[in-house]
């Protein structure tokens, strides 16, 4: 889990799943080199399937010891719209005793790309269900605003190679404004994903950016490293 933190609530608001497969040989694999391949074979259903029972057991945890967060999760276009149907989605949330809103899905603009009624039938659904939808990558794509206007998106994640040059490059921090604004306009959160150094912290917070995630504030850490991490953000903010 990696934090994601509000910076105007200055806290530490929730956090992205991100997946590991740790090899009995080969130590710890990274998503990059595995999740390709299992798109491909369709191992991504079951994996899928297996992370939203994963997070919902921590959002359990959490609900348990008062603390009010929420994790978003990576969904592959390959998964929708019938490899996580929004009824499994429900279903398994309600078994866990946890709030919709405290689950968000992670998608790209790769998921508009296909069957794009479909997908917009299954965004529906699961918008309408009290999930939160994040538009991740934003601004490496399309960045198109007919999709964000036809697609139900709470939250747009600018894409990290942009904060990583936003201290040098002064079009990367004007991009990276214009899309915060265009954000607040239209009601959508800004999460800043990369985010590496306090100079990049202190730009995006000029910026008005609203929320952030990245190795200034914690590495993905497993979950039993959370508490640690938080207390640390909160030394840091
Ligand atoms: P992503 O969704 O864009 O996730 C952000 C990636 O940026 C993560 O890499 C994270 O560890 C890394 N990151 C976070 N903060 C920083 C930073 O400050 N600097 C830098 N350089 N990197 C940072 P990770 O964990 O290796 O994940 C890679 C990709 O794998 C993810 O990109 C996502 O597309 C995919 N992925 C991860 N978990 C899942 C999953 O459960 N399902 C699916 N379908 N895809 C997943
Ligand atoms: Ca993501
Ligand atoms: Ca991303």
């Amino acid at each position: 889990f990696q934090p994601i933190i509000d910076l105007d609530a200055r806290r530490m608001a929730g956090a992205e799943a991100l997946i590991r497969w740790e090899h009995p040989q080969r130590g710890l694999i990274p998503p990059d080199i595995f999740v390709p391949l299992a798109e491909e074979t369709g191992a991504i259903i079951n994996i899928g399937l297996w992370m939203v029972e994963a997070v919902c057991q921590q959002l359990a945890n959490w609900k348990k010891q008062g603390a009010d967060r929420y994790i978003s999760i990576n969904v592959s276009a390959r998964q929708i719209p019938d490899g996580l149907p929004p009824i499994t989605l429900i279903e398994t949330v309600n078994r866990y005793g946890v709030d919709p809103a405290n689950l968000a899905i992670e998608i790209t603009e790769s998921v508009f790309m296909g069957d794009s009624d479909a997908a917009k039938i299954w965004l529906d659904a699961v918008h309408e269900l009290g999930f939160r939808i994040y538009l991740d990558d934003f601004g490496t794509g399309y960045s198109s605003l007919s999709y964000i206007k036809r697609f139900p998106v709470d939250v747009l994640k600018v894409d990290k190679s942009f904060v990583r040059d936003m201290s040098e490059d002064n079009s990367d921090r004007a991009l990276v404004g214009a899309i915060i604004n265009m954000a607040r306009s239209l009601e959508l959160t800004v999460v800043a994903e990369g985010v590496e150094t306090q100079r990049q912290l202190d730009l995006l917070e000029a910026a008005g950016c609203g929320c952030v995630q990245g190795y200034y504030f914690s590495r993905p850490v497993p979950a039993e490293a959370i508490e640690g991490a938080s207390r640390r953000i909160e030394l840091l903010l």
